[in-house]
């Protein structure tokens, strides 16, 4: 994916904060009395819809990241992209699963591209997607890059996500795991024709047969795994979606982690935008001190914590519910 802007006035409302972080330290406030003070801090968070909150196993995810990392770079038309393909199917044995493969052609060559899709049934008539591509970049094929946050950490959490959908009735729309390929660009920097092969294939497929206007939410998760998480708020998704994933965040005690940030990014969930199906790009698209270790060998496991599976996990399992009750 790329950034395209980062929202100004974000920028401006961080500056006003400093500003008044520096003058409180002046005025005597510790941290501490000021966290103390806050009403958030001292009330356990509340559901945003009936129930108990979202289960999530954030050791067993992290192992699932550490699986995938450890098949090496895993770029279109490699033996380790295929054994990342088997490695997510043997963790669907028994699952609804749905193989949409085909090739494409590049300037780079003909490639094989499998898309796989995950689907639990649920008892309302529609569907929500959650997406994740599974690709590491092309043109970083002969290096040591493995992408542990981008790319393998949303894949290890839709496996987790599957553990805790597996065997449960959903009173609810189904939902759809999408293990999507073939997201990153033939070229460095971003080159647009030649990127998001997976997603568009989808989108022009269920376009065609109109499927696509049984989708009541596609949420992509992209870089989920910082351990020091900041999903940004992100202007190319939809604007209801965003204050719903806000709304989950909060009531999980989260939303320290969510928003802080507006930047426009474009991923995979544009050709589902353009088509418009209601569409959020759950992301943190700021790994080490400006982005440093974005597509480089240094985006490694050692990087990311349990704990952001988790928030971002539960966050997006709090939405599907709430998405269930709109
Ligand atoms: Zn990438």
């Amino acid at each position: 994916m790329r950034r395209v802007r980062i929202a100004v006035v974000t920028l401006g409302l961080v500056l006003v904060s400093c500003t008044q972080a520096r003058n409180t330290a002046a005025g005597g406030n510790s941290s501490a009395e000021a966290q103390s003070a806050s009403p958030a801090a001292s009330s356990p968070a509340q559901p945003a819809v009936p129930g108990p909150p979202p289960k999530f196993d954030s050791n067993r995810a992290f192992q699932y990241v550490k699986e995938i990392v450890a098949f090496g770079p895993r770029p279109i038309g490699s033996q380790n992209h295929k054994k990342v393909e088997d490695y997510i199917l043997s963790r669907l044995k028994g699952d609804e699963v749905e193989e949409d493969a085909f090739t494409i052609e590049t300037t780079e060559g003909k490639f094989p591209v499998r898309n796989l899709i995950a689907k639990f049934p649920g008892t309302e008539d529609g569907i929500i997607i959650i997406a994740s591509h599974y690709d590491t970049n092309y043109p970083l094929r002969d290096t040591s890059y493995v992408g542990a946050n981008d790319g393998a950490s949303s894949s290890a959490l839709l496996l987790e996500i599957a553990n805790q959908l597996r065997g449960k009735k959903r009173e609810g729309y189904s939902v759809w795991l999408l293990w999507d390929d073939a997201e990153e660009s033939m070229r460095l920097p971003w080159f647009d024709p030649e990127s998001l092969y997976g997603v568009r294939h989808l989108a022009q497929k269920w376009q065609a047969d109109g499927m696509i206007r049984n989708i009541k939410a596609f949420l992509l998760e992209d870089m989920i795994g910082d351990a020091d998480l900041h999903i940004e708020r992100e202007t190319n998704s939809t604007g209801w979606l965003e204050d719903m994933i806000y709304q989950a965040a909060t009531a999980l005690g989260y939303q320290s982690h969510f928003f802080a940030r507006t930047s426009q990014i474009e991923d995979d969930h544009m050709p589902f935008v353009e088509r418009g199906v209601p569409a959020a790009d759950l992301i943190d698209f700021d790994y080490g001190y400006n982005n440093v270790f974005w597509h480089t060998p240094q985006d490694t496991v050692d990087k990311l914590s349990p704990k952001s599976l988790e928030i971002v996990g539960m966050v997006t399992l709090e939405t599907v519910q709430m998405l269930d009750h709109r």
